[in-house]
């Protein structure tokens, strides 16, 4: 098994996660963080959930902030984002 070396690990990677993860950064630009997210979406407002619903946002990817994709493309470097496992 792969051993893994972090000052910080968040579980969890929506609103408070990466908020989380950006706060500690600012404070220290050399800790090396590990955000953790079980489900395969990170950074989407859940606010806009029930506009998604009534139709009056035309689709569920209107509410993502940012895709894992567009994450580790952008802040790969900054941020270790592990999306698998997790019970
Ligand atoms: C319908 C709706 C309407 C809302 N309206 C408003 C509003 O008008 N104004 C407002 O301020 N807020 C609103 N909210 C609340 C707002 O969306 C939440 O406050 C915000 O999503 C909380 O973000 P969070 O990161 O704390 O938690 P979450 O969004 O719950 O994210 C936590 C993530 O952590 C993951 N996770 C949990 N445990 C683990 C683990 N052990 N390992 C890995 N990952 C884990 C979860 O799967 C989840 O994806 C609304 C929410 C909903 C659902």
């Amino acid at each position: 098994m792969e051993k893994m070396e972090y000052d910080v690990v968040i579980l969890g990677g929506v609103a408070a996660g990466t908020s989380a993860a950006a706060s500690a950064k600012r404070i220290n630009k050399n800790l090396k963080i590990a955000i953790f997210q079980k489900e395969p979406y990170i950074s989407y407002g859940g606010c806009g959930l029930p506009y998604v619903i009534s139709g009056d946002v035309a689709s569920p990817e209107d509410v993502i902030a940012l895709t894992p994709e567009k994450f580790k493309e952008k802040k790969e470097q900054t941020f270790s984002l592990n999306m698998k496992h997790m019970k």
